[in-house]
Protein backbone atom coordinates (compact mmCIF):
# COMPACT_ATOMS: atom_id res chain seq x y z
CA UNK A 1 0.00 0.00 0.00
CA UNK A 2 1.55 2.99 -0.89
CA UNK A 3 0.39 6.89 -0.46
CA UNK A 4 -0.63 8.69 -3.73
CA UNK A 5 2.39 10.94 -5.24
CA UNK A 6 -0.04 13.69 -6.03
CA UNK A 7 -1.58 14.95 -2.50
CA UNK A 8 -1.02 18.83 -2.66
CA UNK A 9 1.81 19.90 -0.23
CA UNK A 10 1.02 21.12 2.86
CA UNK A 11 3.13 24.07 4.92
CA UNK A 12 6.16 22.80 6.75
CA UNK A 13 6.37 25.71 9.43
CA UNK A 14 5.27 24.70 12.89
CA UNK A 15 2.21 25.92 14.48
CA UNK A 16 4.20 25.71 17.73
CA UNK A 17 6.85 23.88 17.53
CA UNK A 18 8.59 21.40 15.15
CA UNK A 19 8.36 17.79 16.34
CA UNK A 20 10.20 14.76 17.20
CA UNK A 21 10.68 11.95 14.99
CA UNK A 22 10.81 8.59 16.62
CA UNK A 23 9.67 4.65 15.79
CA UNK A 24 7.08 6.47 12.96
CA UNK A 25 5.48 9.55 15.27
CA UNK A 26 5.66 13.30 15.24
CA UNK A 27 5.89 13.72 19.45
CA UNK A 28 6.97 16.26 21.33
CA UNK A 29 9.92 16.56 23.32
CA UNK A 30 10.30 15.72 26.41
CA UNK A 31 12.46 18.34 27.03
CA UNK A 32 10.10 20.98 26.16
CA UNK A 33 11.12 23.15 23.47
CA UNK A 34 13.87 26.02 22.19
CA UNK A 35 14.00 28.70 20.05
CA UNK A 36 15.24 28.93 16.50
CA UNK A 37 16.92 31.94 15.81
CA UNK A 38 17.47 34.03 12.34
CA UNK A 39 20.87 34.61 12.93
CA UNK A 40 20.24 37.58 9.87
CA UNK A 41 17.56 39.30 12.10
CA UNK A 42 18.39 37.93 15.77
CA UNK A 43 14.64 37.35 15.54
CA UNK A 44 13.66 34.23 17.31
CA UNK A 45 11.45 32.43 14.33
CA UNK A 46 9.38 29.87 16.33
CA UNK A 47 10.31 26.55 18.35
CA UNK A 48 11.78 23.23 17.87
CA UNK A 49 11.38 20.29 20.24
CA UNK A 50 13.75 19.93 23.07
CA UNK A 51 14.84 15.90 23.47
CA UNK A 52 16.11 14.19 26.54
CA UNK A 53 18.08 11.11 26.37
CA UNK A 54 15.18 8.96 27.32
CA UNK A 55 13.78 11.01 23.67
CA UNK A 56 16.86 9.14 22.29
CA UNK A 57 16.70 6.36 23.94
CA UNK A 58 13.37 5.28 22.31
CA UNK A 59 14.61 6.52 18.82
CA UNK A 60 17.92 3.97 18.91
CA UNK A 61 15.52 1.36 19.95
CA UNK A 62 12.74 2.56 17.22
CA UNK A 63 16.00 1.91 15.01
CA UNK A 64 17.45 -1.29 16.30
CA UNK A 65 14.19 -2.96 16.19
CA UNK A 66 13.53 -1.52 12.49
CA UNK A 67 16.98 -3.13 11.30
CA UNK A 68 16.47 -6.21 13.45
CA UNK A 69 12.71 -7.34 12.90
CA UNK A 70 11.48 -5.89 9.85
CA UNK A 71 12.99 -6.77 5.67
CA UNK A 72 14.03 -3.00 5.65
CA UNK A 73 17.67 -4.28 4.83
CA UNK A 74 16.75 -6.82 2.32
CA UNK A 75 14.15 -5.25 0.30
CA UNK A 76 16.25 -2.90 -1.98
CA UNK A 77 13.23 -1.85 -4.31
CA UNK A 78 11.33 -0.86 -1.49
CA UNK A 79 13.92 1.49 -0.02
CA UNK A 80 14.62 3.47 -3.56
CA UNK A 81 10.81 3.71 -3.75
CA UNK A 82 10.71 5.48 -0.22
CA UNK A 83 14.31 7.75 -1.67
CA UNK A 84 12.55 8.50 -4.37
CA UNK A 85 8.68 9.57 -2.44
CA UNK A 86 10.42 11.77 -0.07
CA UNK A 87 12.88 13.16 -3.04
CA UNK A 88 9.63 14.07 -4.93
CA UNK A 89 7.82 15.47 -1.56
CA UNK A 90 10.46 17.82 -0.71
CA UNK A 91 10.49 19.16 -3.98
CA UNK A 92 7.24 20.03 -4.22
CA UNK A 93 7.92 21.66 -0.86
CA UNK A 94 10.85 24.02 -2.15
CA UNK A 95 9.53 27.23 -1.62
CA UNK A 96 9.13 27.19 1.42
CA UNK A 97 11.65 25.12 2.31
CA UNK A 98 13.90 27.51 0.78
CA UNK A 99 12.19 30.26 2.76
CA UNK A 100 12.60 28.45 6.25
CA UNK A 101 16.26 27.59 5.39
CA UNK A 102 17.58 30.79 4.56
CA UNK A 103 15.77 32.61 7.81
CA UNK A 104 17.27 29.29 10.26
CA UNK A 105 20.84 28.98 8.30
CA UNK A 106 21.72 32.67 7.03
CA UNK A 107 22.56 31.17 4.07
CA UNK A 108 22.28 33.45 0.87
CA UNK A 109 19.93 32.46 -0.89
CA UNK A 110 21.19 31.96 -4.29
CA UNK A 111 22.69 28.49 -2.42
CA UNK A 112 19.51 27.47 -2.37
CA UNK A 113 19.23 26.50 -5.76
CA UNK A 114 22.49 24.36 -5.11
CA UNK A 115 24.04 22.65 -2.26
CA UNK A 116 21.98 24.56 0.91
CA UNK A 117 18.43 23.01 -0.80
CA UNK A 118 17.97 21.62 -4.22
CA UNK A 119 21.07 19.43 -4.66
CA UNK A 120 20.76 17.41 -2.06
CA UNK A 121 16.99 17.17 -2.09
CA UNK A 122 17.80 15.94 -5.62
CA UNK A 123 20.62 13.64 -5.05
CA UNK A 124 18.06 11.28 -2.98
CA UNK A 125 17.65 9.88 -6.42
CA UNK A 126 20.96 8.62 -7.02
CA UNK A 127 20.95 7.18 -3.76
CA UNK A 128 17.87 5.44 -4.95
CA UNK A 129 19.61 4.12 -7.71
CA UNK A 130 22.27 2.80 -5.87
CA UNK A 131 20.33 0.79 -4.04
CA UNK A 132 18.07 -0.52 -6.83
CA UNK A 133 21.22 -1.19 -9.05
CA UNK A 134 23.83 -2.28 -6.49
CA UNK A 135 25.46 -5.89 -6.80
CA UNK A 136 24.50 -7.40 -3.84
CA UNK A 137 25.50 -10.79 -4.71
CA UNK A 138 29.44 -10.97 -6.27
CA UNK A 139 29.49 -15.06 -7.18
CA UNK A 140 33.56 -15.99 -6.47
CA UNK A 141 33.24 -19.39 -8.23
CA UNK A 142 35.09 -22.46 -6.95
CA UNK A 143 37.88 -23.15 -4.65
CA UNK A 144 39.67 -26.02 -2.91
CA UNK A 145 40.87 -24.73 0.00
CA UNK A 146 42.18 -28.38 2.06
CA UNK A 147 41.20 -30.26 -0.82
CA UNK A 148 37.32 -29.46 -0.37
CA UNK A 149 35.61 -27.64 -3.64
CA UNK A 150 34.03 -25.19 -1.99
CA UNK A 151 31.45 -22.63 -4.12
CA UNK A 152 31.98 -18.91 -2.70
CA UNK A 153 29.94 -15.70 -2.62
CA UNK A 154 30.51 -12.45 -0.74
CA UNK A 155 27.28 -10.58 -0.01
CA UNK A 156 26.95 -6.99 0.77
CA UNK A 157 25.32 -5.87 3.71
CA UNK A 158 23.88 -2.96 5.40
CA UNK A 159 25.75 -2.25 8.57
CA UNK A 160 23.02 -1.79 10.82
CA UNK A 161 21.74 1.66 13.33
CA UNK A 162 23.89 4.58 12.16
CA UNK A 163 23.71 7.52 14.36
CA UNK A 164 24.40 10.64 12.38
CA UNK A 165 25.60 13.73 14.30
CA UNK A 166 25.41 17.12 12.27
CA UNK A 167 26.65 20.32 12.06
CA UNK A 168 24.59 23.96 10.61
CA UNK A 169 26.25 25.42 8.18
CA UNK A 170 25.00 22.93 5.49
CA UNK A 171 22.47 21.47 7.22
CA UNK A 172 20.36 20.13 4.25
CA UNK A 173 23.57 18.81 2.48
CA UNK A 174 24.92 16.74 5.41
CA UNK A 175 21.80 15.24 6.99
CA UNK A 176 20.71 14.00 2.92
CA UNK A 177 24.65 12.90 2.20
CA UNK A 178 24.30 10.58 5.74
CA UNK A 179 20.77 9.81 5.65
CA UNK A 180 20.52 8.92 1.58
CA UNK A 181 23.27 6.95 1.52
CA UNK A 182 22.75 4.66 5.11
CA UNK A 183 19.08 4.37 4.34
CA UNK A 184 19.86 3.04 0.45
CA UNK A 185 22.45 0.64 1.88
CA UNK A 186 20.00 -0.91 4.45
CA UNK A 187 20.31 0.59 7.25
CA UNK A 188 18.21 2.78 9.74
CA UNK A 189 19.24 5.63 10.97
CA UNK A 190 18.99 8.21 14.14
CA UNK A 191 19.73 11.85 12.83
CA UNK A 192 20.81 14.58 16.00
CA UNK A 193 21.03 17.72 13.92
CA UNK A 194 22.91 20.30 15.26
CA UNK A 195 20.98 22.63 18.13
CA UNK A 196 21.51 26.09 15.44
CA UNK A 197 19.43 24.21 12.42
CA UNK A 198 16.65 21.94 14.19
CA UNK A 199 14.24 23.16 11.72
CA UNK A 200 16.38 21.58 8.53
CA UNK A 201 15.90 18.26 10.08
CA UNK A 202 12.65 17.84 12.22
CA UNK A 203 10.73 19.37 8.48
CA UNK A 204 12.23 16.54 6.42
CA UNK A 205 11.01 14.27 9.51
CA UNK A 206 7.76 16.12 9.15
CA UNK A 207 7.59 14.73 5.17
CA UNK A 208 8.96 11.35 5.80
CA UNK A 209 5.75 10.82 8.34
CA UNK A 210 3.37 12.46 6.78
CA UNK A 211 3.98 11.94 3.08
CA UNK A 212 6.13 8.75 2.34
CA UNK A 213 5.93 5.31 3.28
CA UNK A 214 9.25 4.78 5.44
CA UNK A 215 7.96 2.23 7.71
CA UNK A 216 8.53 3.44 11.64
CA UNK A 217 11.29 3.23 13.11
CA UNK A 218 13.88 3.32 9.94
CA UNK A 219 14.73 6.65 10.12
CA UNK A 220 14.31 8.86 13.58
CA UNK A 221 14.85 12.64 14.18
CA UNK A 222 16.03 14.03 17.37
CA UNK A 223 16.41 18.01 17.98
CA UNK A 224 17.94 19.19 21.30
CA UNK A 225 20.21 21.87 22.55
CA UNK A 226 22.34 18.93 23.99
CA UNK A 227 25.14 17.82 22.82
CA UNK A 228 25.31 14.74 25.46
CA UNK A 229 22.45 13.41 22.71
CA UNK A 230 25.42 12.97 19.98
CA UNK A 231 27.57 11.58 22.46
CA UNK A 232 24.55 9.08 23.30
CA UNK A 233 24.59 7.74 19.98
CA UNK A 234 28.75 7.53 20.10
CA UNK A 235 28.40 5.12 23.51
CA UNK A 236 25.16 3.25 22.98
CA UNK A 237 25.95 -0.08 22.39
CA UNK A 238 22.47 -0.79 20.31
CA UNK A 239 24.19 1.82 17.55
CA UNK A 240 26.60 0.08 14.94
CA UNK A 241 27.86 3.24 13.44
CA UNK A 242 28.21 6.66 13.81
CA UNK A 243 28.12 9.33 10.76
CA UNK A 244 29.75 12.60 12.27
CA UNK A 245 30.23 15.97 10.74
CA UNK A 246 31.80 18.64 12.56
CA UNK A 247 34.68 19.90 14.44
CA UNK A 248 38.08 18.07 14.62
CA UNK A 249 37.91 18.22 18.41
CA UNK A 250 34.26 16.88 18.35
CA UNK A 251 35.37 14.22 16.01
CA UNK A 252 38.01 13.46 18.35
CA UNK A 253 35.28 12.83 21.39
CA UNK A 254 33.32 10.79 19.33
CA UNK A 255 35.81 8.52 18.30
CA UNK A 256 37.32 7.86 21.97
CA UNK A 257 33.65 7.44 23.20
CA UNK A 258 33.12 4.62 20.44
CA UNK A 259 36.19 2.72 21.20
CA UNK A 260 34.57 0.59 24.60
CA UNK A 261 31.60 -0.70 22.30
CA UNK A 262 34.23 -0.71 18.74
CA UNK A 263 31.34 0.76 16.48
CA UNK A 264 32.27 1.96 13.18
CA UNK A 265 33.09 5.63 12.85
CA UNK A 266 33.05 7.95 9.50
CA UNK A 267 34.03 11.27 10.19
CA UNK A 268 33.81 14.41 8.49
CA UNK A 269 35.71 17.47 10.17
CA UNK A 270 37.56 20.62 9.75
CA UNK A 271 39.92 21.90 6.99
CA UNK A 272 42.52 24.70 6.55
CA UNK A 273 42.49 24.41 2.66
CA UNK A 274 44.94 26.24 0.22
CA UNK A 275 44.61 27.76 -3.04
CA UNK A 276 47.64 27.84 -4.91
CA UNK A 277 48.64 30.32 -7.32
CA UNK A 278 50.99 29.29 -10.01
CA UNK A 279 53.24 31.82 -11.59
CA UNK A 280 51.83 31.33 -14.80
CA UNK A 281 48.59 32.06 -13.79
CA UNK A 282 46.03 34.57 -14.49
CA UNK A 283 46.40 35.84 -11.40
CA UNK A 284 43.48 38.82 -11.41
CA UNK A 285 40.94 35.46 -12.15
CA UNK A 286 42.50 33.51 -9.48
CA UNK A 287 42.28 36.03 -6.61
CA UNK A 288 38.82 36.94 -7.99
CA UNK A 289 38.06 33.52 -7.18
CA UNK A 290 39.86 33.34 -4.16
CA UNK A 291 37.66 36.19 -2.44
CA UNK A 292 34.26 34.55 -3.88
CA UNK A 293 35.18 30.99 -2.65
CA UNK A 294 36.04 32.47 1.48
CA UNK A 295 32.99 34.81 1.17
CA UNK A 296 30.39 32.67 0.48
CA UNK A 297 28.04 32.12 3.17
CA UNK A 298 30.45 34.22 5.19
CA UNK A 299 33.05 31.59 5.12
CA UNK A 300 31.21 28.67 6.72
CA UNK A 301 32.02 25.74 4.84
CA UNK A 302 34.72 22.81 5.67
CA UNK A 303 36.15 23.02 2.04
CA UNK A 304 36.74 26.78 1.73
CA UNK A 305 39.75 27.62 0.95
CA UNK A 306 41.06 30.31 3.39
CA UNK A 307 45.07 30.38 2.62
CA UNK A 308 45.62 31.92 -0.43
CA UNK A 309 49.65 31.04 -1.58
CA UNK A 310 50.69 33.39 -4.50
CA UNK A 311 54.28 34.02 -5.83
CA UNK A 312 55.85 35.71 -3.80
CA UNK A 313 56.90 38.56 -6.60
CA UNK A 314 53.25 39.08 -6.99
CA UNK A 315 52.28 39.74 -3.57
CA UNK A 316 51.95 42.79 -3.39
CA UNK A 317 49.76 43.19 -6.37
CA UNK A 318 47.22 39.96 -5.72
CA UNK A 319 46.56 41.82 -2.13
CA UNK A 320 45.19 44.66 -4.12
CA UNK A 321 43.21 42.23 -6.56
CA UNK A 322 41.63 40.30 -3.72
CA UNK A 323 41.06 43.03 -1.51
CA UNK A 324 39.06 44.97 -4.54
CA UNK A 325 37.48 41.75 -4.69
CA UNK A 326 36.26 41.13 -1.36
CA UNK A 327 35.09 45.13 -1.10
CA UNK A 328 32.62 44.24 -3.85
CA UNK A 329 31.37 40.97 -1.72
CA UNK A 330 29.93 43.13 1.33
CA UNK A 331 27.76 40.95 4.04
CA UNK A 332 24.54 41.57 3.78
CA UNK A 333 21.19 40.10 3.30
CA UNK A 334 21.25 36.64 2.84
CA UNK A 335 17.29 36.68 1.35
CA UNK A 336 19.11 38.89 -1.32
CA UNK A 337 19.20 37.45 -4.62
CA UNK A 338 22.37 39.28 -5.15
CA UNK A 339 23.81 38.53 -1.45
CA UNK A 340 27.04 35.93 -1.48
CA UNK A 341 28.28 36.57 2.15
CA UNK A 342 25.46 36.20 4.58
CA UNK A 343 25.70 36.27 8.15
CA UNK A 344 27.51 33.82 10.91
CA UNK A 345 24.97 31.42 12.46
CA UNK A 346 25.03 32.91 16.13
CA UNK A 347 26.65 35.44 18.58
CA UNK A 348 28.95 33.06 19.65
CA UNK A 349 30.57 32.21 16.34
CA UNK A 350 30.63 36.06 15.70
CA UNK A 351 32.78 35.91 18.64
CA UNK A 352 35.29 33.08 17.63
CA UNK A 353 35.81 35.02 14.33
CA UNK A 354 36.55 37.80 15.75
CA UNK A 355 38.76 36.68 18.38
CA UNK A 356 40.80 35.36 15.72
CA UNK A 357 40.77 38.59 14.01
CA UNK A 358 42.01 39.96 16.97
CA UNK A 359 44.65 37.39 17.32
CA UNK A 360 46.07 38.03 13.83
CA UNK A 361 46.62 41.75 14.99
CA UNK A 362 48.75 40.58 17.78
CA UNK A 363 50.64 38.74 15.72
CA UNK A 364 51.60 41.54 13.79
CA UNK A 365 49.29 40.58 10.89
CA UNK A 366 47.88 43.38 9.00
CA UNK A 367 44.21 43.58 7.93
CA UNK A 368 44.12 44.44 4.87
CA UNK A 369 41.08 45.00 4.19
CA UNK A 370 37.48 44.26 6.54
CA UNK A 371 38.27 43.08 10.19
CA UNK A 372 34.78 44.19 11.97
CA UNK A 373 31.42 44.51 11.60
CA UNK A 374 29.43 45.92 8.61
CA UNK A 375 28.16 49.37 9.21
CA UNK A 376 24.83 48.81 7.20
CA UNK A 377 23.77 46.15 9.89
CA UNK A 378 23.25 46.63 13.18
CA UNK A 379 21.09 43.69 13.46
CA UNK A 380 22.38 39.93 12.32
CA UNK A 381 25.68 38.18 13.37
CA UNK A 382 27.85 40.13 10.21
CA UNK A 383 31.86 40.02 9.79
CA UNK A 384 32.93 41.78 7.05
CA UNK A 385 35.13 39.93 4.29
CA UNK A 386 38.24 40.56 5.83
CA UNK A 387 41.99 39.76 4.54
CA UNK A 388 45.26 39.08 6.67
CA UNK A 389 48.44 39.67 5.29
CA UNK A 390 52.23 39.92 6.35
CA UNK A 391 52.04 36.83 8.83
CA UNK A 392 54.07 32.98 8.12
CA UNK A 393 51.99 29.80 7.82
CA UNK A 394 53.20 29.18 11.43
CA UNK A 395 50.65 32.02 12.62
CA UNK A 396 47.85 30.45 14.54
CA UNK A 397 45.40 32.27 11.91
CA UNK A 398 47.00 30.29 9.05
CA UNK A 399 46.48 27.24 10.96
CA UNK A 400 43.13 26.99 12.83
CA UNK A 401 40.22 26.81 11.60
CA UNK A 402 38.09 30.13 11.75
CA UNK A 403 34.94 29.20 9.68
CA UNK A 404 34.47 32.51 8.83
CA UNK A 405 34.77 34.98 5.62
CA UNK A 406 38.64 35.54 6.68
CA UNK A 407 41.63 34.92 4.37
CA UNK A 408 45.04 34.59 5.17
CA UNK A 409 47.63 35.76 1.88
CA UNK A 410 50.81 34.30 2.04
CA UNK A 411 53.61 34.31 -0.09
CA UNK A 412 55.50 30.98 -1.92
CA UNK A 413 59.01 30.39 -3.61
CA UNK A 414 58.04 28.54 -6.37
CA UNK A 415 55.67 25.39 -6.84
CA UNK A 416 57.31 23.16 -4.37
CA UNK A 417 57.26 25.73 -1.56
CA UNK A 418 53.62 25.66 -2.19
CA UNK A 419 52.99 22.16 -2.06
CA UNK A 420 55.34 22.20 1.37
CA UNK A 421 53.14 24.91 2.72
CA UNK A 422 49.63 24.00 1.95
CA UNK A 423 50.98 20.57 3.99
CA UNK A 424 52.18 22.03 6.57
CA UNK A 425 48.64 21.97 8.13
CA UNK A 426 46.96 19.11 10.26
CA UNK A 427 44.41 19.45 7.89
CA UNK A 428 43.97 17.83 4.24
CA UNK A 429 39.79 18.19 3.37
CA UNK A 430 40.07 20.11 0.11
CA UNK A 431 42.35 22.72 -1.98
CA UNK A 432 42.64 24.77 -5.38
CA UNK A 433 45.54 25.05 -7.67
CA UNK A 434 45.43 27.62 -10.51
CA UNK A 435 48.25 27.71 -13.41
CA UNK A 436 49.18 27.44 -17.19
CA UNK A 437 51.32 24.42 -17.82
CA UNK A 438 49.40 21.19 -17.14
CA UNK A 439 52.60 19.50 -16.00
CA UNK A 440 53.12 21.15 -13.18
CA UNK A 441 49.01 21.82 -12.24
CA UNK A 442 49.28 18.12 -11.78
CA UNK A 443 52.28 18.41 -10.18
CA UNK A 444 50.65 19.90 -7.72
CA UNK A 445 47.85 18.42 -7.42
CA UNK A 446 49.90 14.86 -6.70
CA UNK A 447 51.57 17.16 -4.36
CA UNK A 448 48.96 18.06 -1.86
CA UNK A 449 47.92 15.70 0.48
CA UNK A 450 44.09 16.29 0.83
CA UNK A 451 40.72 14.83 -0.14
CA UNK A 452 39.39 17.05 -3.26
CA UNK A 453 41.09 19.39 -5.62
CA UNK A 454 39.68 22.08 -7.61
CA UNK A 455 42.04 23.07 -10.90
CA UNK A 456 41.23 26.81 -12.25
CA UNK A 457 38.23 27.23 -11.22
CA UNK A 458 37.03 23.58 -11.03
CA UNK A 459 34.02 22.66 -8.92
CA UNK A 460 34.16 18.76 -7.90
CA UNK A 461 30.53 18.51 -5.37
CA UNK A 462 28.68 16.21 -7.13
CA UNK A 463 26.43 13.40 -5.78
CA UNK A 464 28.70 10.74 -7.26
CA UNK A 465 31.98 12.21 -6.17
CA UNK A 466 33.21 10.93 -2.62
CA UNK A 467 34.13 13.88 -0.80
CA UNK A 468 36.30 13.82 2.63
CA UNK A 469 39.43 14.46 4.23
CA UNK A 470 43.03 13.53 5.26
CA UNK A 471 44.77 13.96 8.22
CA UNK A 472 42.76 15.21 10.97
CA UNK A 473 40.01 16.56 8.15
CA UNK A 474 38.53 12.90 8.76
CA UNK A 475 37.80 9.34 8.04
CA UNK A 476 36.24 7.72 5.17
CA UNK A 477 34.27 9.19 2.56
CA UNK A 478 30.82 10.97 1.79
CA UNK A 479 28.32 10.73 -1.04
CA UNK A 480 29.57 8.79 -4.60
CA UNK A 481 30.14 4.89 -4.14
CA UNK A 482 32.46 5.02 -1.67
CA UNK A 483 30.19 7.32 0.65
CA UNK A 484 27.49 4.27 0.41
CA UNK A 485 29.67 1.61 0.71
CA UNK A 486 30.73 3.38 4.45
CA UNK A 487 27.58 1.50 5.00
CA UNK A 488 27.92 -1.57 3.73
CA UNK A 489 29.53 -4.52 5.53
CA UNK A 490 30.98 -7.93 3.22
CA UNK A 491 29.96 -11.22 4.48
CA UNK A 492 31.59 -14.14 2.62
CA UNK A 493 29.71 -17.36 2.38
CA UNK A 494 31.27 -21.01 1.65
CA UNK A 495 29.01 -23.78 0.38
CA UNK A 496 30.77 -27.21 -0.40
CA UNK A 497 30.50 -28.19 -3.95
CA UNK A 498 29.14 -32.10 -3.34
P1 LIG B 1 30.52 20.77 16.38
O1 LIG B 1 31.59 19.77 16.33
O2 LIG B 1 30.48 21.72 17.52
O3 LIG B 1 29.07 20.07 16.38
C1 LIG B 1 28.69 19.18 15.36
C2 LIG B 1 27.60 18.26 15.91
O4 LIG B 1 28.15 17.47 16.95
C3 LIG B 1 26.39 18.98 16.51
O5 LIG B 1 25.23 18.26 16.15
C4 LIG B 1 26.64 18.87 18.01
O6 LIG B 1 25.46 18.91 18.78
C5 LIG B 1 27.30 17.51 18.10
N1 LIG B 1 28.14 17.31 19.28
C6 LIG B 1 28.75 18.24 20.07
N2 LIG B 1 29.48 17.64 21.02
C7 LIG B 1 29.34 16.30 20.83
C8 LIG B 1 29.88 15.14 21.47
N3 LIG B 1 30.72 15.24 22.52
N4 LIG B 1 29.55 13.93 21.00
C9 LIG B 1 28.74 13.80 19.92
N5 LIG B 1 28.19 14.85 19.28
C10 LIG B 1 28.50 16.10 19.73
O7 LIG B 1 30.59 21.51 14.97
P2 LIG B 1 29.74 22.76 14.50
O8 LIG B 1 30.26 23.96 15.22
O9 LIG B 1 28.30 22.43 14.57
O10 LIG B 1 30.16 22.81 12.94
C11 LIG B 1 31.31 23.43 12.48
C12 LIG B 1 32.42 22.43 12.26
O11 LIG B 1 32.00 21.39 11.36
C13 LIG B 1 33.62 23.04 11.57
O12 LIG B 1 34.79 22.61 12.23
C14 LIG B 1 33.59 22.49 10.15
O13 LIG B 1 34.81 22.40 9.51
C15 LIG B 1 32.99 21.16 10.37
N6 LIG B 1 32.37 20.68 9.13
C16 LIG B 1 32.99 19.67 8.44
C17 LIG B 1 32.46 19.21 7.26
C18 LIG B 1 33.13 18.11 6.49
O14 LIG B 1 32.46 17.47 5.69
N7 LIG B 1 34.39 17.84 6.69
C19 LIG B 1 31.28 19.74 6.77
C20 LIG B 1 30.68 20.78 7.50
C21 LIG B 1 31.22 21.22 8.70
Amino acid sequence: MTRPATAPPKPLRPAIASDLLVDGALIPGSGGTFDVINPATEEVIGQAAEATAADMDAAIAAARRAFDHTDWSRDHAFRAHCLRQLRDALLAHTDELRELTVAEVGCPSFLTHGPQLVGPITDLGYFADLAENHTWTVDLGEASPMGIKNRRELRSEAVGVVGAITPWNFPHQINFAKIGPALAAGCTVVLKPAPDTPWSAALVGKVIAEETDFPPGVINIVTSTDHGLGAQLSTDPRVDLVSFTGSTATGRAVMAAAAPTLKKVFLELGGKSAFIVLDDADLAAACNMAAFSVVTHAGQGCAITTRLLVPRENLAEAITLTKNAMAGLAADDPTKPGTICGPLISARQRERVEGYIQLARDEGGVIETGGGRPGAHDRGFFVEPTLISGLENSARVAQEEIFGPVLVILPHDGDQDAINIANDSPYGLSGAVWGTDPDRINAVVDGVRTGTMGVNGGIWYSADVPFGGVKQSGIGREMGMAGFSEYLDTKAVAVPVL
